[in-house]
């Protein structure tokens, strides 16, 4: 992973636009740690079991939301319907480790999010932390 281009940290401020909670191809599946579930399963009030059988799926052994129509299934309007329980995939977007390239961040992240480059400054151990909270990462 190059850390060239973000060595002086990168600004961020989300613009609530949803885009990234709507369909994106293969960027689509808000995958899920055990303490993500375990979040959205007490802000609704239910176990983790009865929150993963209704609102998850699996692939490639990663649990994920399952989705409608390829957006996200909390997507309501531009918002999240369950904001406060949003998992870190979500709380850590756009700091994840596969955009983290010059190449990806110039070309895919900043042509797709209106936040880049407005707002905060994430300092590169601030980036970092976010980095770590990789849901996929084992
Ligand atoms: S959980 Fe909320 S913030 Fe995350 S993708 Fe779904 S609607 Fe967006």
């Amino acid at each position: 992973m190059s850390e060239k281009f973000w060595k002086q940290g990168i600004r961020f401020e989300c613009q609530g636009t949803g885009r990234c909670c709507a369909s994106r191809g293969s960027y689509g599946y808000v995958y899920l740690t055990l303490e993500d579930r375990r979040r959205f399963a007490k802000y609704f009030k239910i176990s983790t079991l009865a929150f993963t059988r209704r609102h998850c799926a699996k692939t490639n052994g990663y649990f994920h939301l399952k989705e409608i129509k390829g957006d996200c299934q909390f997507l309501e309007g531009k918002g999240c319907s369950a904001y406060d329980a949003r998992p870190a995939q979500c709380r850590t977007w756009p700091f994840w480790p596969e955009n983290m390239n010059a190449r990806t961040w110039s070309r895919e992240v900043k042509a797709f999010c209106p936040g880049v480059g407005k707002g905060k400054l994430y300092s590169e151990a601030e980036i970092k932390a976010l980095l770590a909270q990789d849901p996929i990462d084992p």
